[in-house]
């Protein structure tokens, strides 16, 4: 049976922006998105706040028409990521972001400035998706359109059907202390859809209790290897990891993060996350164990009906 994963009636209200240097190029991660994501966004019909200069290159673009602008933000230097901050930590359903989509240029100095820091850290307590590459920030528009309209709707974009031929793509797996139980449970419970995957990766401590988790299910032999688990996160786990997302041998990255603890290895964790933006139109990092939930949902869903 499918689980129902349809959302409440409200339309969504997601955030959007783009640091510069994803704007203005014809061919510029703010363009794809609006483009590959234009039938997904026809069909959710979001609510979009859109900040400061963000929203003047999607007109410059004459993208408009993709993405009508519910409320727009002051640009970032008046405060406009920090009031979408503000918004995400808001729970008036009038007032409130549902997700963010924040298109990260690892190279420009503001996408390290407090409020973008925040914005993400806010997003992962509040248990709302913060999307900070192209791949993710598509993904997601398109399995939330699918989870609306599924699976009848075929006018959605085929262009991702590879990404979603699990047998010849990499997954890593990344739990902090507090958050390995929730890690063990989504894995028991998304098995089946982590099991297609050609390869598993993990940092070592998380990656150990996944192969027991794994001898659990499939027999001690056959799941002794199930994930392969690289050094302890503190000890360098994350950096090894992200090399193989810059060699585009992992795509995904489930990372179950502590955001209430000091973490010793925090310059780690942001190497890890910079790594998927410079593979912005490849790689997806999901941080939040909610979100996880219902993201390993629709994956299984929506492999099941490709459609081309
Ligand atoms: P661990 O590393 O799986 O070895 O605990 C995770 C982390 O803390 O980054």
């Amino acid at each position: 049976m499918t689980q129902d994963l349809t959302r409440s009636t409200r339309k969504l209200r997601i955030g959007l922006i783009a640091n510069r240097g994803h704007q203005d190029a014809p061919d510029s991660a703010l363009v794809q998105l609006l483009r590959g994501a234009k039938a997904a966004l026809q069909i959710l019909q979001p609510e979009m706040i859109i900040v400061g200069r963000t929203l003047d290159a999607i007109i410059s673009h004459g993208l408009l028409e993709c993405c009508p602008v519910h409320e727009r933000f002051p640009y970032g230097r008046e405060g406009g990521l920090m009031k979408l901050v503000s918004r995400v930590v808001d729970n008036d359903p009038a007032r409130t972001v549902d997700a963010v989509i924040y298109l990260i240029d690892p190279v420009d100095p503001s996408s390290i400035f407090p409020e973008a820091l925040a914005l993400k850290r806010q997003c992962v307590i509040h248990g709302k998706p913060f999307l900070s590459t192209l791949a993710a920030a598509r993904e997601w528009l398109d399995l939330e359109a699918y989870a609306l309209q599924a699976p009848v709707d075929t006018s959605l974009d085929s262009s991702l059907d590879s990404s979603f031929a699990f047998a010849s793509e990499g997954i890593a797996l990344i739990a902090h202390d507090a958050m390995k139980n929730r890690m063990l449970a989504l894995a028991e419970k998304h098995f089946a859809l982590l099991d297609q995957f050609a390869h598993r990766y993990a940092t070592g401590t998380t990656g150990g209790l996944l192969n027991q988790l794994a001898q659990k299910i499939k027999g001690q032999e056959a799941g002794k290897h199930w994930v392969q688990p690289f050094l302890s996160g503190p000890l360098g786990g994350d950096a090894q990891i992200a090399e193989l997302v810059l060699d585009k041998q992992i795509r995904r990255i489930l990372f179950l993060e502590d955001p209430h603890v000091a973490r010793q290895h925090e310059a780690d964790i942001q190497l890890l996350e910079r790594a998927a933006r410079t593979v912005t139109a490849y790689a997806t990092v999901i941080s939040d164990a909610d979100g996880s939930d219902r993201w390993l949902s629709l994956l299984t869903q929506r492999a099941a009906h490709p459609r081309s």
